[in-house]
């Protein structure tokens, strides 16, 4: 028989933080940096815990140059070719370097149609010192995801894995103890994903977070929060609800680090002008970059040649306001949440949880003058 489920299931903009007393005097007192400690890498990683996401637009290497002086993290997207000399030898030469790539806060990428082979003699050679995979598939729930979990963590004891995407507790438990450190969740929450009209499958990213973190963390695993953030706010909820890690996509593109080539359109403005004599509309240029859900039509002719027969597009494409530099948007994100931080008295990263209490909220905006 149909069951429903009759909680309530919410999303960032059903909640509010409420502001407690706090013991900070600024938002310079609050501690970004958490040190993370992992079930199975062996090595300690000191970061704001914000990974830019391994979209072809912006899982690259000049968004990992950016992001990791922040202690910010990157997930490399999976067509970057290694076997190539040119990022092989980038990736080997820079990996330790402070001004540019840093290889502490990059993870390569696969799914699970890729090339096993290449994948492992990449993680083999001890000359490519990237050591964290992210497995990315879109239905996590398929068992042929927890077998090459095992089989990665029987051949490699070491690396960092995470691996994704769910959005129950029950299946956060099964990748951790199968194999992986950090479990990746949201199903349907991205901002160019269209699975949830496509399928009708999916959960409220907030509510995901808030039963996966706490089977996660039962068990010694981390999660990260994966699609629907849409402002520094959005983060921040995430870190409340449990999110040990939270990615981001849509918020980082349309910078200069993402790729993608700028477009300049003319824009036609509801502002008068005279002009000899002569009255009208104002026309500005203004800069975008696309952007692209990695099932959409256009990443699968890029990056697969084609769509398979079986497949339909479960994303979009969105042309992006042109934002500048990657460093503002992470500067702001971060400024944001040492805000929060402040207001729900949050001395450190891992202490946002423990000081989270939300309302739950009809409206949280008030958005008369527009949706900025
Ligand atoms: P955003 O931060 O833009 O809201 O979400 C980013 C996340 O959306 C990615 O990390 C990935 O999990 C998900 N995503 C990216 N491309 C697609 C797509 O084409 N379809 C679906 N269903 N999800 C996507």
């Amino acid at each position: 028989m149909t069951r429903i489920t009759d909680s309530i299931e919410l999303d960032f903009c059903d909640v509010l933080f409420k502001p407690k007393r706090t013991t900070l005097n600024s938002r310079r007192e609050a501690d970004i940096i958490r040190e993370y400690k992992f079930k199975y890498y062996p090595q300690t990683l000191m970061s704001c815990g914000i990974m830019a996401a391994n979209m072809a637009t912006t899982g690259t290497i000049a968004v990992n140059n950016v992001l990791q002086k922040h202690q910010a993290i990157t997930c490399l997207h999976k067509h970057y070719d290694f076997k190539d000399g040119e990022n092989y030898r980038y990736i080997t030469e820079n990996y330790n370097n402070p001004e540019s790539f840093h290889n502490a806060y990059t993870f390569i990428s696969t799914g699970l149609r890729d090339d096993k082979e290449r994948l492992f003699s990449l993680l083999a050679d001890k000359n490519f010192k990237i050591d964290k995979l992210c497995i990315d598939i879109a239905n996590g729930y398929i068992p042929k995801l927890i077998d090459f979990v095992k089989e990665v963590r029987d051949k490699f004891p070491d690396i960092l894995i995470m691996v994704g995407n769910i959005v129950t507790g029950d299946m956060t438990q099964d990748l951790i103890l199968n194999g992986a450190d950090i479990v990746k969740v949201g199903i349907g929450p991205g901002s160019v994903c269209t699975t949830r009209k496509l399928t009708g499958v999916g959960r409220p990213q907030l509510s995901a977070i808030l039963d996966c973190s706490d089977a996660a963390h039962g068990v010694g695993g981390l999660i990260c929060a994966d699609g629907g953030c849409t402002c520094a706010g959005d983060v921040a909820k995430a870190f409340g609800a449990g999110a040990d890690f939270v990615m981001l996509g849509g918020m980082f593109a349309g910078t200069d680090e993402a790729a993608g080539e700028l477009i300049e359109k003319t824009i036609q403005t509801n502002e008068l002008v005279e002009e000899n004599g002569e009255t009208h509309l104002l026309l500005k240029k203004e800069k975008y970059k696309l952007f692209y859900g990695m099932s959409s039509q256009l990443a699968q002719e890029k990056h697969f040649g084609g769509m398979a027969c079986y497949r339909a597009s479960e994303g979009k494409v969105v042309e992006i306001p042109y934002k500048g530099s990657i460093d503002n948007v992470i500067q702001e994100i971060l400024g944001g949440i040492r805000s929060t931080m402040t207001y729900i008295g949050a001395r450190r990263l891992k202490d946002i949880p423990k000081c989270t209490t939300f309302y739950r909220v009809n409206r949280q905006l008030n958005e008369v003058f527009g949706k900025s």
